[in-house]
């Protein structure tokens, strides 16, 4: 047997699951499952302990879909990879999400992983968390007291990503002013998983950068802003030339952890697209 036995849960709503999960110990949650049956498999080999029980969240309508709510585009956390590349909502600046999804993984894995996985499993490589920094997401939870509390995206990767709730959706205001660019480079040909990704988004006024958000995920932290890049970008004229001086202007901590020659250099072809493509946009 590739797992240890475990109690299997499927509740049909939100509230049921939350009165299960508040009422279990050694309990994990399951969305598309890509991530927990691998680590559940893993701990079995490395003779760890496993969890009692999994709560799957596979059956609750409420957690399922992308809705327009006028001002806002709510993704709800059990939407899978290929639904958010499938839906004609997401325009403007939320296209960012549809042309992120295309590259994740496999087919396979796109119709079963999932927003809530992506953003919540701690694994510091995938790449929604960086989009829901640049888009401004707000990221909703609720506890098993039934309450729910609303987290800025950025928030909550500063505080590495953990949460003892159920996180529901992201809800991103809709604008289609905002021009948005996204770079990601392969960790290796056979695994295709990102050695680093970046998303920028800024608003184009006359020519010039403003409002602009530079995420960044370097894989070995959670994603982060580069606020030092965005001071020098915002108000400064778009053109060919702001791609090669913004190289001056990192904040090199977030580029140079763990990261090999390889890597930097990676980075900075990865700053230098983004910031022509956002240069091809305007034109
Ligand atoms: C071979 C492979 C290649 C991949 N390549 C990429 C890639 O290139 N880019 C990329 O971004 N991602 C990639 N992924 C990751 C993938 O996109 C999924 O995001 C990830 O596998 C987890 O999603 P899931 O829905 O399967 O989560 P699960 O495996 O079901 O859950 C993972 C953990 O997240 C937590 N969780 C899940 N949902 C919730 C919720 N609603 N509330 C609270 N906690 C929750 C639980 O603690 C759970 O244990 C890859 C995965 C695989 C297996």
């Amino acid at each position: 047997m590739l797992l240890k036995p475990f109690n299997f849960h499927a509740p049909n709503s939100l509230e049921s699951a939350l009165q299960t999960y508040g009422s279990l110990q050694n309990v994990k949650l399951q969305a598309g499952g890509t991530f927990l049956l691998n680590g559940l498999k893993t701990m079995k080999r490395k003779g760890a302990k496993t969890p009692q029980h999994i709560i799957s969240l596979a059956h609750i309508p409420e957690l399922k879909g992308i809705e327009d709510q006028g001002d806002y585009v709510v993704v709800k956390s059990m939407t899978n990879i290929d639904e958010i590349y499938d839906s004609p909502l997401l325009t403007g600046n939320l296209r960012v999400l549809r042309v992120v999804a295309r590259n994740i993984s496999s087919q396979l894995i796109r119709n079963m992983a999932t927003l809530g996985g992506n953003l919540t499993c701690r694994y510091t490589w995938t790449e929604m968390p960086a989009v829901m920094i640049a888009l401004q997401a707000r990221m909703h939870f609720t506890g098993v007291d039934g309450k729910e509390e609303i987290v800025p995206a950025e928030e909550f990767f500063k505080n590495a990503a953990k949460t003892d709730k159920i996180f529901t959706q992201a809800s991103i205001k809709k604008d289609k002013d905002i021009s948005f660019a996204y770079y990601r480079a392969k960790k290796s040909l056979p695994v295709d998983i990102p050695l680093l990704s970046l998303c920028v988004t800024t608003r184009l006024l006359k020519g010039k950068f403003s409002q602009t958000i530079v995420a960044v995920n370097n894989c070995v932290a959670f994603a982060q802003r580069d606020r030092k890049l965005e001071d020098f970008l915002n108000g400064k004229a778009v053109d060919q030339a702001v791609a090669e001086t913004a190289l001056e202007h990192l904040d090199e901590s977030i580029y140079a952890a763990r990261g090999t020659d390889y890597k930097k250099y990676m980075f900075r072809v990865g700053i230098r697209h983004v910031l022509r493509d956002l240069t091809e946009k305007q034109r």
